[in-house]
């Protein structure tokens, strides 16, 4: 009767405990709680979490294949396409109109140099996603090989931006075609995977580029704002402050940033700042892309 009657209270006590141990990390981050900003983003990590946790206690019980099958359905929900590019201005716009929640997009070009696995790993631990805009002549060796396949693995989109980054209104149709189709084939020998995305150096496209572009199913885009490339806005200061309080910043921006050290360094306090203004951060998988031509 004793025993039964400890049983009975044990989960009680793990429940006090847990919500003693819950109140006590809200106190901690009041900031998280108060603001209705991180709305979209939050959510869907929170929901991801969720699956993750079914998937856990299913394991024991289930067999492999009943756990790939919940797995697979989690990877769908996730790839969800919520948003659509607006090419008037390069902003993201969810594809139903009564999606309310204020987004951005995080993307960070001329990667993978010194600084995009840092950046990457900032980014992951902050629960935050973003396209990396690959140049080929970053990708020559087997450890530049190596840093790509892993921004890849912790599950960034890789964009293209051009095999040598020139600008492609100085080259021959031939010249462009290596430059765009020839990195798509070199970043899938690598990842196992082509880009969905494309941007072109110093925003500079040509009639045939943007053919090159929907022939690979690679959706074109330009960006709303960036500064990390002007010097008034090369320091972690100066670049959070500008990043996060540009009158540039809508629903829906398209933000640009750089593999460079400053960017590197303001990069969490901008994703926090951006949250804390309201706005959670796109999951890149969740933009329409068009199809890839039939080869
Ligand atoms: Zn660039």
């Amino acid at each position: 009767m004793k025993k039964q009657l400890c049983w009975a209270l044990a989960p009680l006590l793990i429940f006090a405990a847990a919500c003693s141990s819950d109140q006590a990390g809200s106190a901690e981050e009041p900031e998280r709680g108060a603001s209705q900003s991180v709305e979209s983003d939050e959510q869907n990590k929170g929901e991801a979490e969720e699956i993750t946790e079914e998937t856990e206690t299913v394991e024991e019980e289930q067999s492999s294949d009943k756990k790939q099958e919940v797995e697979k359905a989690a990877a769908e929900a996730a790839a969800q396409k919520r948003y659509k590019l607006n090419p008037a201005n390069w902003t993201l716009q969810p594809v139903d109109s009564q999606d309310e929640s204020k987004v951005v997009l995080l993307t960070i070009d001329d990667a993978p140099d010194q600084h995009s696995l840092k950046m990457a790993a900032s980014l992951k631990e902050l629960g935050a996603q973003a396209i990396f805009f690959v140049n080929g002549h970053f990708i020559d060796t087997e450890e530049e090989q190596k840093t790509l396949k892993e921004i890849h693995n912790m599950g960034f989109s890789i964009g293209n931006h051009t095999m040598t980054h020139p600008n492609l209104k100085g080259l021959s149709e031939e010249q462009q075609r290596e430059e765009i189709v020839g990195l798509n084939d070199k970043i899938e020998s690598i990842i196992g995977e082509r880009p969905k995305f494309f941007r072109a150096p110093f925003g500079s496209n040509t009639e045939y580029s943007k053919k090159l572009a929907e022939e690979e199913g690679m959706l074109l885009m330009n960006w709303t704002y960036g500064y990390d490339w002007e010097k008034d806005y090369q320091n972690k200061k100066a670049l959070t402050d500008i990043m996060v309080n540009s009158p540039y910043l809508t629903d829906g921006a398209n933000l640009l940033m750089h593999d460079r050290e400053w960017t590197n360094e303001a990069l969490p306090d901008i994703v926090a700042g951006l949250r804390d203004k309201g706005y959670g951060i796109i999951d890149p998988e969740q933009i329409q892309v068009p199809e890839r031509a039939a080869q």
